[in-house]
């Protein structure tokens, strides 16, 4: 029973490097976060020990009255947390849930409406070679050439025309929020299944800032390490009547043993997320975004061709739009990576550049509201960014004033 350290040097040294790395720079990828340090403490228990197939109360191994408290926790505070009829833990990840949910409700073969992952979906919405590509018949929707946001006409006439099973509502690059009740209307309409991903902003939802989709779907997915700040891991919600059918889709389904002691670390972060510090972290991360969109769109910024796609943002992300400029996605990418922004470059619809180059970044703040940072602080994240993607940029100047961010909201001041 060694400490890490001197069992083995060579992966602790990989974790320190890490978090200093984490420390050290401005993490502004959109799908990710800092989980608390009471979700750290919970994933990184005895209960990775236990085997736990089955649900609480109803397991296929012994000694598990201690994981049971702690799953049924998870599943009540998540019900709770969102208005949810049923709950579905388990899912090991994001992935893992909408695959569980499509196992359970559909067949092979069936159709599925999803957005166009060229226009901000997800693989798992009907990618061509994700298994919702290869084993559904996937349809995909797009955003409007006009102002970039989800085109519901074209939903209503493709969903008329293909009949699908399910329509999939949600999506991993797309700053606006969506109409679910029209989804749902739609989905009525040709007797379809509604199922919303909303991976991306179920924090939002958590404090109130984003519709609640619940009420409108049939099914809810979400992981639980974006702007929920919790474990990676995925989570299902559900009205009652498809509760059995879920179930055993993701167990005996999909998965074997649930990972217990990640199923702890999110009944944490979802008693955190009903919390008013959680909400006030939410508020701050959109006003965020919003402070980054508008700083982005001033006229010194879009001389040089850069620009936000649909002209700002509701949510914790802005997808920056570099068709008109000389600087591609991946050279965007790796420019703020050098005064240590850490962000991913992103294809814009229609995007006249190859996929590995792109002509886009997608910015998030979600991990930066976690430490800390508020509106003064975004406008100096904003006016830093923007200064980079300009031919000018001065990146020993950039780098100090990312350092002075870094320094003012230590991350992780505990451990
Ligand atoms: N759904 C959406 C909308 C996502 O953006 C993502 C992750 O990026 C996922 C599902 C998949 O989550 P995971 O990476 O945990 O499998």
């Amino acid at each position: 029973n060694r400490p890490l350290a001197q069992l083995d040097p060579e992966v602790a040294a990989a974790l320190d490097a890490e978090l200093g790395r984490q420390r050290d720079t401005l993490e502004m990828i959109a799908s990710e976060n800092f989980a608390p340090q009471a979700v750290l403490e919970a994933q990184g228990t005895v209960l990775t020990n236990k085997y736990a197939e089955g649900y609480p109360g109803r397991r296929y191994y012994g000694g598990c009255e201690h994981v049971d408290v702690v799953e049924q926790l998870a599943i009540d505070r998540a019900k709770a947390l969102f208005g949810a009829e049923h709950a579905n833990v388990q899912p090991h990840s994001g992935a893992q849930a909408n695959t569980a949910v499509y196992f359970a409700m559909l067949k092979p073969g069936d159709t599925i409406l999803g957005l166009d992952l060229a226009h901000g979906g997800h693989l798992t919405h009907g990618m061509r070679i994700n298994y919702s590509g290869k084993i559904l018949n996937a349809v995909a929707y797009h955003v409007r050439d006009d102002d970039g946001t989800v085109d519901y006409e074209e939903v209503e006439k493709l969903a008329e025309e293909h009949r699908p099973k399910m329509i999939v509502a949600g999506w991993s690059a797309y700053p606006r929020q969506l109409d679910f009740a029209r989804f749902r209307r739609i989905a009525d309409q040709v007797g379809a299944l509604l199922l919303v991903d909303m991976a991306h902003f179920a924090g939002l939802v958590a404090a109130g800032l984003h519709p609640n989709p619940v009420p409108h779907a049939d099914i809810v997915t979400t992981t639980t390490h974006k702007t929920l700040g919790g474990p990676r891991g995925g989570l299902i919600l559900a009205k009652e009547e498809y509760g059995k059918k879920i179930n055993s889709a993701v167990f005996p389904g999909m998965q074997g043993g649930p990972l217990e002691h990640v199923i702890a670390a999110k009944a944490v972060a979802l008693k955190i997320a009903a919390g008013e510090e959680f909400a006030d972290r939410q508020r701050r991360t959109v006003s965020g975004a919003k402070i980054l969109a508008e700083r982005l769109t001033r006229p010194d910024t879009t001389e040089v061709g850069v620009s936000v796609l649909t002209g700002g943002t509701d949510v914790h992300l802005v997808l920056v739009d570099l068709v008109n400029s000389e600087l591609n996605g991946q050279q965007a990418e790796d420019r703020l990576h050098e005064i240590g922004i850490t962000v991913n470059r992103n294809a814009v619809p229609n995007d006249p550049r190859p996929p590995m180059v792109t002509s886009g970044l997608r910015i998030g703040t979600p991990a930066l509201a976690t430490r800390g940072f508020g509106d003064d602080d975004f406008t100096e994240v904003a006016d830093i960014i923007a200064a980079a993607l300009k031919p000018d940029y001065d990146a020993a100047a950039l780098g100090a004033r990312v350092r002075a961010l870094t320094a003012k909201h230590p991350l992780y001041p505990g451990i």
